[in-house]
C-alpha cells in the first residue's frame, strides 16, 4: 500500500541533497509537495524538473529561521489543501572547526537554523495536527544527534536537541494522534561538506577524510527515510555504519569516546594553524 498517495507534504531544505530527493521520492509516490528553502532560485528548478506525473511540486521561497514565514507556508498549505499530513523539516547547516576556533556568530547561526528552524516547524505545525488530529512531523537530526563527534560540536549540539525536542513531542502527540520522528542520517553525498563555513581547518583535507566514509546518495536516504515513516520509527537511522555507532553508543559508551579520540587526529592534521 501507498500512504504517501495523495497527502500533502512541506520539505524544507529542498533545494538539494536529503530535502531536494525526499521531494522527488515523494511526488514520485502521488505527494503533494510544497518544496521551500531559503534560496529562491535553485528551490524552483528543483521544483519545475519535478515530472507532474503522479503528485504536485509547488516551490516557495523560506528562511526556517523566520517563525513567521514559516507560519504563513504552514496556514496557506492548509487553507489550499485542508490539512496538512507530512512535515519535513529538512534545512540544515554546519560549521566545522574546533570550539576553540569558532565565533559565536558560528555558533548561533547553527543553532538558529538547526534548532530553531524546527522548533518553528514544530511550533507552526504541531498545533494544526492536533486539531486535524493526524499528521507525522519528520525532524532531521543526524547520526551526531545520537553519537557525538569533535569537529562541530555547534552541529552536534544543535543535532542532539532536535532528537530529545522529537522524542518528548513524540510522547505528546501519540494519544493525539500526530507522530513524531527523528531523522538520523550517516554520511550522505550531499552538498553539505563543499557549501560549510569550516573555520582553521583546511577543506581540502577534511573532503578527503569525508570522502572515506562509506556513504550513500541522497536518493537512497530518502527511500530509506519514507521506508521509516511507513514503520512510524522514533528514530530513522540510515547507513549501515551510522547504525553500527549508534549500536555501539548504547552498548558502550567508553568505547564510543575512544573511537572519537582517535578520529580527531584527523581533525588536528587539518588544523591551519595552532
Ligand atoms: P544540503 O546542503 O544539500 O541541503 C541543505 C538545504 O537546506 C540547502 O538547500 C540549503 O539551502 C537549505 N537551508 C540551509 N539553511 C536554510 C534556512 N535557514 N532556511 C531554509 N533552507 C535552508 O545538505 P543535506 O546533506 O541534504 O542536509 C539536509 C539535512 O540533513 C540537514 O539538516 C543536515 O544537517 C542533515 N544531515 C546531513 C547529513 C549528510 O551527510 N549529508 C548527515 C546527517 C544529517
Amino acid at each position: 500500500m501507498n500512504i504517501f498517495n495523495n497527502k500533502i507534504a512541506i520539505v524544507t531544505g529542498a533545494a538539494s541533497g536529503i530535502g531536494q530527493s525526499l521531494a522527488e521520492e515523494l511526488c514520485s509516490r502521488g505527494t503533494h509537495v510544497v518544496l521551500t528553502d531559503w534560496k529562491e532560485k535553485q528551490v524552483c528548478s528543483v521544483s519545475d524538473a519535478i515530472p507532474a506525473t503522479c503528485g504536485s511540486a509547488a516551490p516557495v521561497c523560506l528562511d526556517v529561521t523566520d517563525f513567521e514565514a514559516y507560519k504563513k507556508v504552514v496556514d496557506d498549505t492548509v487553507e489550499k489543501h485542508g490539512r496538512i499530513d507530512y512535515l519535513f523539516n529538512n534545512a540544515g547547516i554546519a560549521v566545522g572547526g574546533e570550539a576553540r576556533d569558532v565565533s559565536i556568530d558560528d555558533w548561533r547561526n547553527v543553532l538558529n537554523v538547526n534548532l530553531n528552524g524546527v522548533v518553528h516547524g514544530v511550533a507552526a505545525a504541531y498545533p494544526v495536527m492536533v486539531k486535524q488530529g493526524f499528521g507525522h512531523i519528520l525532524n532531521t537530526a543526524s547520526i551526531e544527534g545520537l553519537v557525538a563527534f569533535p569537529g562541530n560540536a555547534s552541529y552536534v549540539a544543535s543535532k542532539h536537541a532536535v532528537v530529545g525536542l522529537s522524542n518528548a513531542l513524540r510522547v505528546e502527540g501519540k494519544d493525539l494522534g500526530v507522530k513524531v520522528s527523528a531523522v538520523c542520517p550517516g554520511h550522505i553525498k550531499t552538498a553539505i561538506f563543499n557549501d560549510s563555513k569550516m573555520v582553521n581547518i583546511e577543506r581540502k583535507k577534511v573532503l578527503e577524510y569525508v570522502a572515506k566514509v562509506p556513504g550513500i546518495t541522497p536518493a537512497q536516504c530518502a527511500k530509506e527515510i519514507l521506508k521509516g515513516v511507513e514503520k512510524n520509527k522514533a528514530l530513522i537511522v540510515v547507513t549501515a555504519l551510522a547504525k553500527i555507532l549508534y549500536a555501539l553508543q548504547r552498548i558502550s559508551p567508553s568505547l564510543i569516546m575512544k573511537i572519537m579520540l582517535h578520529d580527531i587526529k584527523h581533525l588536528r592534521d587539518a588544523r591551519i594553524s595552532n
